[in-house]
C-alpha cells in the first residue's frame, strides 16, 4: 500500500519557509509522501502570509485553488490567526491554524488523512526536511516580537517573542551543517532582541554553557566553520558587539537592518527608535573597522503624514549612510495596524513618486559602490552551475534578495563550492567575475 500524500503551498517571507520545512519534516517523519501536484495529492496544507493586505489576498487566491483542484485543504501560517477571514472566503477549508502551531496542523491532517499503518519513519533525514537548496538554510532563532511599530501586525500575528535556547538553536545549526549545508541564514522578526524573553538563560552545548544573548549566539555559530550571515538586525547599539567578530572574518560582513525612516518625526510616529544621527556615526564607526561590511535596509515612503521635508530627510539620510542595498515598499495600510489611525494619508500618485524617486536615488548610490569592487578577489558561494555558466553570491549578498556574481565558464564548480573570484565588472546589483582559485 503505498504513503499517503500531502501536497503542501508555501507563501510568504523566510520565515514562514522554515515553518513550512518543519511541517514538512514531522509530515516525512510520520510516513506521509509529499506529492508535487494537487491532483496526486490526498490532502494540501497552504502556508499562507497575512502580513500586508496584497499577501493576504494572493494567501486567499492559493487557498481557493487548492480547493477547487484538490478540495481537502488545511490552512496554517500568518492569515491564520484571522480564521473569520478565511472562512468567510473559503467555508470549504477542513481547518484553519495560525503560525508556528505545527501540532494543530498535524492534528488537523491526521484527521484528514489517517497516517499509513506502517510509516518508513527511520527515512527522515536527523536535519529535517529543507525546502531551500541543499548549501545555504534559515535558522530561525526566535518568533514574535516585542516592538509594536505602527505598520506592522506581526505581533499581533505572532505574539510577543519566544526565543529558542542556544543550545537548541546550535544543535539545528550542527545538523545542517553535517547535512552539507555552507551558509546559515539566522532569521527572526528581530534578531538583536534574541533571548530577551529568557532573561539570556544559558543551555548546554558541546558541554559548555551558552546564554541565549545574540553576541554569545553568534560566537557559536560562528565555530561551525560556515557562512553566518544576519538578518533582521534591529538597530540596538549592543549590534557593535559583531563587528569584532566580522573584523576576524568569522561572521560574514553582512547586515540586515529594516531602518524604514530618517526623519525624527515619522520613526516616532512608526514607534521606532528615532536615533537616525546616531546611527550614521554608528556605521561610520562599523565600516572604519570593517570596510567590506555590506548594509542592507528597507524602507518605508508614503507613511500617513510623511511631508515632502521629510521625504527629503531620508534622501539626505541615504546619502550620508552610503547603504549597499535599499528595498522600498510603499506605505500599505495593513488592515487593523495603529499606524491606519493617523491623519494625513498620503495620496497613492505621492507614495508612488517618491518610491520611484528614492530607487533612482539609491541606485546611483548602490552603483557607486559596487563599482569599487571591480578588481577585488573575494569569496564566492557557488549557487547554480549549467552550460551558460555559474552563479553565485559574494559574502555582500543574501540569497533571493540581493545581488549575484556571475562566471561566463562553469570549469569545474558546484553548487555549494566556495572559491576565490576576480570581479571584472559591475552593475547596481551584479557581479561578473572570474574564478582565481
Ligand atoms: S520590529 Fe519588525 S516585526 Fe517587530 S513590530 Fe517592528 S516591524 Fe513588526
Amino acid at each position: 500500500m503505498s504513503n499517503p500524500r500531502i501536497g503542501f503551498v508555501s507563501l510568504g517571507c523566510p520565515k514562514a519557509l522554515v515553518d513550512s520545512e518543519r511541517i514538512i519534516s514531522r509530515l516525512r517523519a510520520e510516513g506521509y509522501d509529499i506529492a508535487q501536484s494537487y491532483a496526486g495529492a490526498d490532502a494540501v496544507v497552504v502556508n499562507t502570509c497575512g502580513f500586508l493586505d496584497s499577501a493576504r489576498d494572493e494567501s486567499l487566491d492559493a487557498i481557493g485553488e487548492a480547493i477547487t483542484e484538490n478540495g481537502k485543504v488545511i490552512v496554517t501560517g500568518c492569515l491564520g490567526v484571522d480564521e473569520g477571514v478565511i472562512r468567510e472566503a473559503h467555508p470549504k477549508v477542513l481547518a484553519v491554524t495560525g503560525p508556528g502551531r505545527f501540532e494543530e496542523v498535524m492534528t488537523a491532517v491526521h484527521a484528514a488523512v489517517p497516517p499509513a499503518p506502517d510509516p518508513f519513519v527511520d527515512l527522515i533525514p536527523p536535519q529535517g526536511i529543507k525546502l531551500t537548496p541543499r548549501h545555504y538554510a534559515y535558522l530561525k532563532i526566535s518568533e514574535g516580537c516585542n516592538h509594536r511599530c505602527s505598520f506592522c501586525i506581526i505581533p499581533r500575528l505572532r505574539g510577543n517573542l519566544v526565543s529558542r535556547p542556544a543550545g537548541e538553536v546550535l544543535r539545528e545549526a550542527e545538523q545542517l551543517v553535517a547535512a552539507g549545508v555552507k551558509e546559515l541564514l539566522v532569521i527572526s522578526q528581530d534578531t538583536s532582541a534574541y533571548g530577551v524573553d529568557l532573561r539570556y538563560a544559558s543551555s548546554q552545548w558541546r558541554g559548555a554553557e551558552v546564554p541565549a544573548r545574540m553576541t554569545e549566539l553568534c560566537q557559536a555559530l560562528t565555530s561551525l566553520g560556515v557562512w553566518v550571515r544576519l538578518h533582521y538586525v534591529y538597530p540596538y547599539p549592543h549590534v557593535a558587539e559583531l563587528i569584532p567578530l566580522m573584523a576576524e572574518g568569522r561572521l560574514l560582513p553582512y547586515m540586515d537592518i529594516p531602518f524604514q525612516h530618517a526623519a525624527p518625526r515619522i520613526l516616532k510616529a512608526m514607534k521606532r527608535p528615532a536615533r537616525e544621527a546616531e546611527t550614521l556615526q554608528q556605521i561610520a564607526a562599523w565600516r572604519s573597522v570593517v570596510p567590506e561590511l555590506t548594509l542592507r535596509s528597507t524602507f518605508i515612503v508614503g507613511f500617513p503624514g510623511e511631508t515632502e521635508a521629510e521625504f527629503q530627510q531620508l534622501l539626505d539620510w541615504l546619502d550620508e549612510a552610503q547603504l549597499d542595498r535599499v528595498g522600498c515598499f510603499r506605505y500599505e495600510a495593513v488592515t487593523t495596524a495603529a499606524a491606519n489611525e493617523l491623519p494625513d494619508a498620503v495620496p497613492e500618485a505621492v507614495k508612488d513618486e517618491r518610491w520611484h524617486r528614492l530607487m533612482a536615488h539609491q541606485q546611483a548610490i548602490s552603483s557607486k559602490r559596487m563599482a569599487t569592487r571591480i578588481g577585488s578577489t573575494q569569496p564566492v558561494i557557488i549557487d547554480t552551475v549549467d552550460a551558460n555558466g555559474a552563479v553565485g553570491r559574494s559574502r555582500g549578498d543574501a540569497p533571493e534578495i540581493d545581488g549575484q556574481v556571475l562566471f561566463a565558464e562553469r570549469g569545474t564548480l558546484s553548487p555549494g563550492d566556495i572559491v576565490t573570484a576576480r570581479v571584472l565588472a559591475a552593475d547596481e546589483y551584479d557581479l561578473h567575475a572570474e574564478v582565481v582559485t
